[in-house]
């Protein structure tokens, strides 16, 4: 589909509204220059009346060849700021287009004009100065969200502080996340950073030994600066990969270097692949009070684990899961991937019929995303998944599921690419929902991010101002491969101390 897109009284904002266009069409092009092969000429008027503070926009579709003419009109209150000013102006041009857009293609999009943000994020920030009720408007009104996803959010948002009641005081505190990058074989939907691990002790030995020498480093600056840690997260690739030895001595020294180690609210390990499960790992977790770990199925049909890549079988996640419920593991995740190729609506009711047998205290749904470095999104041709519609009834199946057998919503994020624009959807029986994914998913702490492909995510202190806060979170990911990290990861660590002090000395002058 090529769109001419003609702005009127205005510049920029390109990537806003491509954006836009990216809901509704699976290939899109956006030129500026009327062309006579463009599909849909779309003329977008804005101006602004800066005595009233408002911005208005007109916006008129039609199609060169002819045919229904589309239009949508829409007004907002400009901020006093020039970034909220901009916002305001970015919420005009979403608005008209989703309209004229909706009515064109006729495709209703479940989240109106949230596109790169973080729905739950904005939600808490909307609730710290409106009443909830005032919120679930505004969703409706200004972003034409629609009804359901207003409500998942707003249930959210109100679970998240029931869960964590100090959520918006935990920037004093940090999380931990451990990134272990190897696997038993590689999926084809993963874009995570996961190494073959077999044959290749070697480097899995070095690495270890950055690892460690990264938690002392990152130990020694957490008791300098007396931080607490709030929760620990094992992640990777799969971090019981390795042997039940190297995780036992990872804790070991976690437990000599970081503060106030018994005061961790949480720790959970990643146990991913049932292939990698074994009794002794189990042990190990056990002697360190890991409070929850995660034991994906993503389906439970094996012809679709043969195609992924997953080289695990049906009945292993079912023995490994009861033997870890032998062992006395009583929080236990499960991660499942709806529309994963050759899936419908008969594969998610055997998979969700097969959960409901084994029960897990929280559940992972994700909506397959077909991310850019991925095997599957390479050879996208090769594999077939279900049509929008029917991954929108496996979505509303699922949920339906999920409070039949009182699972509710905690937290969700929304991904690029993901089939039909949905959403991944974290939920859990009452008291067993992960602290750790809803801090980092509503950027409410430092994430500190150690060993491979771990990403830190640094809070500044925030700068209040009369239209809300800023804040600035900066980024900072540790190497992705393990040769590089091994080479790498002093010089990383000194630039991400560096950054962390920064943040706490700004923290400690408010
Ligand atoms: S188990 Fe997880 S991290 Fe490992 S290859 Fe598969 S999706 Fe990637």
């Amino acid at each position: 589909m090529k769109i001419y897109l003609e702005r009127d009284g205005f510049e920029g904002y390109s990537t806003d509204m491509f954006h836009i266009c990216k809901l509704f069409f699976e290939e899109v092009e956006l030129i500026y220059e009327p062309s006579d092969d463009a599909n849909l000429h779309m003329k977008i008027t804005i101006r602004t009346d800066e005595s009233a503070r408002l911005a208005y926009g007109d916006i008129r579709l039609s199609s060169p060849a002819g045919g229904e003419v589309y239009t949508s009109r829409y007004e907002k209150k400009l901020g006093a700021r020039e970034e909220t000013y901009k916002r305001a102006i970015k919420r005009v041009i979403g608005f008209c287009m989703l309209h004229v857009l909706r009515d064109y293609t006729g495709l209703e999009q479940a989240w109106g004009t949230l596109t790169g943000v973080r729905p739950t994020k904005l939600m808490h920030n909307m609730m710290m100065k409106n009443s909830l009720e005032d919120c679930v408007q505004m969703l409706r009104d200004e972003y034409l969200v629609t009804e359901p996803k207003v409500q998942l959010l707003a249930g959210i948002a109100e679970r998240q502080l029931k869960v964590i009641p100090d959520l918006f005081r935990l920037d004093r505190e940090v999380s931990i996340y451990i990134g272990i990058p190897f696997c038993p074989t590689k999926c084809a939907y993963c874009t995570f950073p996961a190494y073959d691990i077999r044959g290749n002790n070697g480097s899995v030995e070095a690495f270890l030994e950055g690892l460690h020498d990264e938690i002392r480093i990152t130990g020694q600056w957490l008791r300098e600066t007396d931080l607490k840690i709030t929760t620990i997260y094992w992640g990777g690739g799969t971090p019981t990969s390795i042997t039940a030895e190297q995780m036992d001595a990872l804790f070991v020294t976690m437990s000599e270097t970081f503060p106030h180690w018994d005061e961790v609210r949480e720790l959970t390990v990643e146990a991913g692949r049932p292939d990698t499960i074994t009794e002794d790992k189990i042990e190990v977790m056990k002697k360190w009070n890991v409070d929850r770990i995660s034991i994906n199925p993503q389906s439970f049909t094996q012809a679709t684990l043969d195609a992924i890549g997953r080289h695990h079988t049906v009945t292993e996640t079912l023995d490994k899961f009861k033997l870890a419920r032998q062992m006395g593991m009583n929080n236990i995740n499960m991660d499942l991937i709806i529309g994963l190729p050759n899936e419908g609506m008969i594969e998610l009711q055997k998979t969700l019929d097969q959960t409901e047998q084994l029960l897990p205290e929280s559940l992972t749904v994700h909506t397959l995303s077909f991310k850019r470095a991925s095997r599957m999104t390479k050879n996208k041709e090769d594999y077939e998944v279900a049509e929008r519609d029917e991954i929108e009834e496996m979505i509303r199946t699922t949920a339906e599921w999920t409070e039949q057998q009182g699972y509710v919503p905690y937290y969700m994020y929304r991904q690029k690419n993901i089939l039909g624009n949905q959403e991944n959807v974290g939920y859990a029986l009452e008291g067993y929902e992960s602290l750790y994914n809803i801090l980092m998913m509503e950027e409410r702490q430092t994430i500190i991010g150690l060993g491979c492909g771990a990403v830190s995510k640094i809070l500044f202190p925030k700068v209040e101002h009369e239209d809300g806060y800023e804040q600035r979170i900066e980024r900072f990911p540790n190497p992705k491969e393990p040769a590089l990290y091994n080479q790498a990861y002093k010089e990383y660590v000194v630039k991400k101390i560096k950054l962390l002090d920064e943040a706490y000395k700004e923290a400690a002058l408010k």
